[in-house]
């Protein structure tokens, strides 16, 4: 597939310079439905109006969330949806000691320390933000989660959709966790890792995430990894103005009319799409999109409404 800005000769020397490398990153908690989809077809998108790879990661690291099965159905519909990505996948569970070993590093530095707070207790206390119970506590009997101590600066970044944003994390999060206590590695850790290991350069995922950058920039900050761009796409809602998603009872896409689901998640995104493309294949739908379609659509946007 050829793509508009990597036609010309000029076009590749300024792609060169400036490397883009995105990523989808799905959780295999369920199927993937419409809201899913329209975060991957922007990012994937996204990345290729620019001429970058576009790589997709499994985040597997949280069975007790997962569905059997759902990481290969999540791959198929892609593959159905001819939404190619670059490379090989990367699963999450195969990078455990890359996270251990990160844990060791934070712990080693006076960055993390063990935490032996239930979730329960802190839920008991009312506590919107860790209040640092475990801060200097040296000995802990049972299992213990591993924080991350935060500061009190003010910190900001630009949202290259949403804007500036600022965030202090001593007073929205708190020392937060980054290894859990079942000993599974959170969230925060992995997504930062891999996302340097992958050389990733733009985040493009949805805004319901918004909030977590902070900590994920912080984190990098101690583990003296790159800054990727950030861009969050607002997401699809119900009637009752929730994210779409497996809790909500959103119902996996339908994989058997592959072309109209590309057309209906590029509609989602804003694109009008011309008559003469009814019934097109999903290629030739993101062929349009890159030559037509921008992210511009989107800018500002919290939210769309699921039809
Ligand atoms: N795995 C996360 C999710 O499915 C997305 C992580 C990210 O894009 O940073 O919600």
């Amino acid at each position: 597939m050829s793509w508009p800005n990597d036609s010309s000769a000029t076009a590749r020397t300024t792609i060169d310079k400036q490397r883009y490398v995105g990523r989808f990153a799905p959780s295999p908690t369920g199927p993937l439905h419409i809201g899913s989809l329209a975060t991957a077809v922007a990012s994937f998108l996204h990345a290729r109006q620019a001429g970058g790879e576009w790589l997709v990661r499994i985040e597997d690291i949280d069975p007790p969330r997962e569905e059997a099965g759902a990481a290969d159905r999540i791959l198929e519909a892609l593959e159905a949806l001819e939404l190619d990505w670059d490379g090989p996948v990367l699963y999450q569970s195969s990078r455990l000691s890359a996270y251990a070993e990160a844990a060791r590093k934070l712990i080693g530095a006076g960055l993390a320390y063990r935490c032996s707070c239930s979730r329960s207790r802190l839920r008991a206390k009312g506590a919107r933000r860790y209040p640092g119970t475990c801060r200097n506590r040296a000995a802990h009997a049972g299992p213990t989660a591993l924080r991350v101590r935060v500061d009190e600066v003010e910190r900001s970044f630009a949202d290259e959709l949403q804007g500036v944003v600022r965030n202090t994390l001593y007073e929205s999060t708190g020392d937060f966790v980054v290894v859990r206590r079942d000993g599974l590695p959170a969230y925060h850790l992995a997504v930062v890792l891999d996302d340097a290991f992958q050389g990733v350069t733009h985040i493009v995922r949805g805004i319901d995430l918004l909030d977590t950058t902070a900590a994920h920039r912080h984190l990098r900050r101690l583990l003296k990894l790159p800054n990727p761009r950030y861009l969050h796409l607002p997401v699809i809602v119900n009637s009752r103005n929730q994210k779409l998603s497996k809790q909500t009872g959103a119902t996996g896409v339908d994989i058997g009319a592959p072309g109209r689901l590309a057309a209906t998640a590029l509609e989602y995104l804003g694109a009008e799409i011309p008559v003469e493309l009814g019934g097109a294949p999903p290629v030739e739908l993101w062929q349009w999109a890159g030559e037509h379609w921008s992210i511009e659509h989107l800018r500002g946007m919290r939210a769309i409404r699921e039809r």
